[in-house]
């Protein structure tokens, strides 16, 4: 019988991929990070994580699941390449106790009901549905989440879109949604040479906790103002808030100027905006 080998004397990444035969795959947005002092940096984005619990969706070979584990942290993660599973169990052998392993794909779980209240997510997310899931931890019912705090990898142009200010290019929905429910911030860019294989682009670690939402509004009355709104970005709300029952006759009276266009709209004055329609609400 072979001893597990202890937390201190795992091998190096690179020969971890070589032994499991874990070759990259495109169609699986696989970009391993391979830096043990980056993966430390990441799992320090949250705060201290001793004793606390962790989701990570996409452990690959398992350099994030490795620092978040060091840093104390008990982590579901939920994998749909099961060439890394065996990887993965090695890991789970080194941290007794510490690591489950989810062999699916992270859209088709119920991460809240899996995890219960006050879990960090932390992520490198695989690019083809790191959006998805971002807008789904966002737009989570009830509010406040399941989640405590969100430690993600975008690449960098997605993360500045939701920390980016009023009348910049970058401002968009997702800024809007970012802003509404968390402190959304950038923690650190991270050089695509960072990664095996490299992307094509450098990416960002974003780091969001969640804030109280306001009340008498609706994140469904948000998502449908700014859908409309930067669904039509270039045209004045008068125009592109036309098909929003009531948001048109709502600007004068909250002293928003009609001829405005969207990306000029602070999120607190979209707030404004859809407590006017939610008003009803009790
Ligand atoms: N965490 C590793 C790291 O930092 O080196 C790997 C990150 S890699 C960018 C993304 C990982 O997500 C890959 O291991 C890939 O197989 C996995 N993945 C891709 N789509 C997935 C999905 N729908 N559900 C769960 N995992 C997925």
């Amino acid at each position: 019988m072979t001893t597990p080998p202890a937390a201190a004397d795992l091998p190096p990444l690179r020969d971890v991929i070589a032994r499991h035969g874990l070759a990259a795959s495109k169609a699986l947005g696989q970009n391993f990070l391979l830096d043990g002092q980056l993966l430390d940096r990441i799992a320090r984005v949250p705060g201290p994580l001793a004793g606390e619990r962790v989701y990570e969706v996409g452990p690959g070979p398992g350099g994030l699941t490795r620092a978040l584990l060091k840093a104390g942290a008990d982590v579901v993660a939920v994998e749909r390449d099961r060439r890394c599973l065996p990887a993965l169990a090695e890991l789970g052998d080194a941290y007794p106790g510490r690591l489950t392993v989810i062999e699916d794909d992270a859209l088709a779980i119920d991460e809240s009901a899996l995890m219960g209240p006050g879990a960090h997510i932390a992520s490198n997310l695989p690019y083809n549905v790191g959006t998805a899931l971002l807008v789904r931890w966002l737009t989570a019912e009830p509010w406040p989440p399941f989640w405590a705090s969100l430690t993600l990898m975008f690449q960098k142009e997605v993360a500045e879109r939701m920390v980016a200010a009023p009348g910049t290019s970058a401002y968009g929905r997702l800024s809007v949604l970012a802003q509404f429910r968390s402190t959304a911030t950038l923690a650190f860019p991270v050089h695509r040479s960072a990664f095996v294989p490299p992307p094509k682009v450098t990416s960002a670690i974003v780091h969001l906790r969640p804030v109280a939402q306001p009340a008498g509004v609706r994140m469904k009355t948000v998502e449908r103002l700014t859908a409309a709104a930067f669904g039509q970005r270039r045209k004045m709300l008068r125009q592109s808030l036309k098909g929003v029952e009531g948001a048109v006759a709502a600007l004068e009276p909250l002293g928003i100027d009609p001829t405005r266009r969207a990306e000029t709209l602070t999120v607190a004055e979209f707030v404004a905006v859809a407590r006017w329609l939610d008003r009803t609400i009790v």
